[in-house]
């Protein structure tokens, strides 16, 4: 039976560029009911078959500028001469509405989250070797060598935040990097807390 939650667990996944996120939150949102995927706002240029307001909403930095000075985004962050960031609105209704929200951010951004959410849950996600992660960002060809280079002294810089992470998953195979995951989310839905209306009625 599917019961309806209080509220919706906000969920932080991080991990480097390259190391396959997308495809494991595609996956695990394919398998798993009432998870919403935030759409970030970025002002970095689409890649071949993203698509506007799925993979992110695309805007220029006026307009993301704009959204920092009205306090219209829960974090933000640079990332590789872009700004990316989270819409406030989009994600409280839907927590308030019981609705599980899942971020993909990197870890400035999650440090942000971290202090003004503390009861989020914090995932990384690595690859299963360092040499595996650059493989898989010349295999996904969509990058130059240098934004290549970049992303991947990025993600030396990224993994020592690990500490200040819940869970580690790695990803090397999907299927199980998802399985992983599933269990975090399962775990954290049958902690007391998180069953409060349900306990009400034993008391
Ligand atoms: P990419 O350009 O590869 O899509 O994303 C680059 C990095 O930006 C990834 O690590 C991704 O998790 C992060 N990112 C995507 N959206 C957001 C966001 O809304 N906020 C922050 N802080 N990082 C984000």
């Amino acid at each position: 039976m599917q019961r309806k939650k209080d509220k919706g667990q906000l969920i932080v996944l991080s991990g480097p560029s390259g190391v396959g996120k997308s495809t494991v939150i595609a996956e695990l949102l394919s398998q798993r009911q009432n998870i919403y995927f935030s759409v970030s706002y970025t002002t970095r240029q689409p890649r071949v078959g993203e698509q506007d307001g799925v993979n992110y909403n695309f805007v220029d930095r006026a307009e993301f500028e704009r959204m920092i000075a009205e306090g219209e985004l829960l974090e933000y962050a640079e990332y590789v001469n872009n700004y990316y960031g989270t819409s406030l609105k989009a994600i409280q209704d839907r927590l308030d509405g019981g609705i599980d929200v899942l971020l993909d951010i990197e870890v400035q951004g999650a440090a942000k989250v971290r202090a003004r959410c503390p009861e989020a849950l914090f995932i990384f996600i690595i690859p299963p070797s360092f040499e595996e992660l650059s493989r898989r960002l010349h295999r996904r060809n969509t990058d130059s060598e240098d934004v290549i280079t970049g992303r991947l002294e990025k993600a030396r810089v990224e993994f020592k935040e690990i500490p200040g992470y819940d869970y580690l998953v790695i990803n090397d195979k999907v299927s199980e990097a998802v399985a992983e995951i599933e269990a975090i989310l399962t775990a954290a839905e049958c902690r007391v807390d998180s069953r409060k209306s349900i306990l009400a009625q034993f008391a």
